[in-house]
């Protein structure tokens, strides 16, 4: 049965190396014009996701189907799919134009035709006048527009593109980010991305998929991954979250750092062992006596916004965001409304690599 709201359809996906399993059933439609992100940290499967789609790999089980037809085993070229990887490699001996126009050459389309296109996407990708520069005269922000070009132009259905943006500097990595949105808007390409920086992610994407070795965590929007974390890695790799231990008591009635703490969570049962997220931003500091935990600050870092201050409350630590700094040795409530509570259940103990640790590497923005 072919569901025309699925683009791309991945099915009971796995893919093994040398007898080591690197994706592990994976599940995931993309739709048309959907700007979808698969998300995790280094050597999670994003790539090699990427590149059973583009078939450029064959999964070891599973199926691919495009507009409901199986082209698992389909060459690359048939593909009605584009990819732009990190090293984008143009051609150094070919001018901006000729780069660009590579794709319509060898397929043959009139010449006239082909200069009017080249001409349509300098202008998209703001390089207007450049079509005869050198590509080695040109900045690694404005390469990156041509290895753009030259994949828009032959206009695919979908648009694979691996950390596109990760050789550039943060700055111009931001104004990319909202660059490629705004480019995926006007033409209604399916852009599937991929990236492990959190915050890419979630500027960019209609849909977050958030991967951990081999594995889908969460599929959501933006707002869905932050603001309700299936677990605690994703609530960790989405952001900063204090993350704790805990009780559930009984419906609404959480127990953690030694205090009751009402919650707006239903259904987890009487005395549970639950996983307890809070967001940095969502406990406020009041005074001690207005608190439902005191403590010390131990320290304050400004962070540009806020300041960062971390609060210690015997066996745990609190690290909060407010835009009030606290003098370190202050003694301090903290209060937390029970909506801010997220309860979770605990990461099982056979995944507890999967546990938060160093995992936020590479380019941490704040
Ligand atoms: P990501 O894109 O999330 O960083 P990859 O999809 O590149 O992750 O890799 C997932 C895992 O598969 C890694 O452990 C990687 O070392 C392994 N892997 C990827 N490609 C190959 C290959 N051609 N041969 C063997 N192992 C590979």
């Amino acid at each position: 049965m072919a569901d025309m709201e699925r683009l791309i359809d991945l099915q009971n996906i796995s893919k093994e190396y040398d007898n080591t399993l690197v994706l592990e059933d994976i599940n995931l439609y993309i739709r048309e014009n959907e700007f979808v992100t698969l998300l995790g940290p280094s050597g999670c499967g994003k790539t090699t996701t990427l590149r059973i789609i583009g078939g450029f790999e064959h999964p070891t089980e599973g199926v691919v189907l495009f507009e409901g037809k199986d082209i698992t085993h389909l060459p690359p070229y048939k593909r009605k799919v584009n990819t732009i990887f990190q090293k984008y490699a143009l051609f150094p001996h070919l001018n901006v134009q000729d780069n660009i126009a590579f794709g319509q050459r060898i397929a043959k389309v009139p010449s006239a035709e082909i200069k009017k296109r080249v001409e349509k996407m300098l202008d998209l990708v703001d390089l207007r006048g450049y079509g005869k520069r050198r590509v080695d005269q040109l900045s690694g922000g404005q390469q990156q527009r041509v290895a753009i070009a030259r994949a828009l132009i032959n206009e695919p259905q979908v648009l694979l593109l691996d950390e596109p943006l990760g050789a550039l500097d943060l700055k111009l990595r931001k104004d990319m980010q909202l660059e490629l949105k705004r480019m995926q808007r006007m033409l209604g390409i399916t852009f599937l991305y991929v990236t492990h920086d959190q915050e890419e992610a979630l500027t960019m994407s209609d849909t977050v998929v958030v991967m951990n070795r081999g594995r889908i965590l969460q599929i959501g929007t933006p707002k869905d991954v932050y603001d309700e974390p299936v677990n605690s890695f994703v609530a960790d790799f989405i952001g900063e979250s204090n993350i704790y231990p805990g009780i559930m008591l009984e419906d609404q009635l959480v127990r953690f750092a030694g205090c009751d703490f009402p919650c707006v969570d239903k259904g987890f049962g009487h005395n549970q062992p639950v996983d307890i997220v809070i967001r940095p931003e969502d406990i406020q500091i009041v005074d001690m006596d207005a608190g439902q935990i005191t403590g010390t600050v131990e320290s304050v870092l400004f962070k540009g916004v806020h300041y960062e201050m971390i609060i210690n409350a015997g066996e745990l630590e609190f690290k909060i965001h407010s835009t009030v700094m606290q003098e370190p040795g202050t003694r301090v409530g903290l209060s937390i409304i029970p909506f801010n509570i997220h309860i979770m259940n605990p990461i099982p103990a056979e995944n507890e690599e999967d546990m938060p640790d160093e995992i936020i590497e590479g380019d941490e923005v704040s």
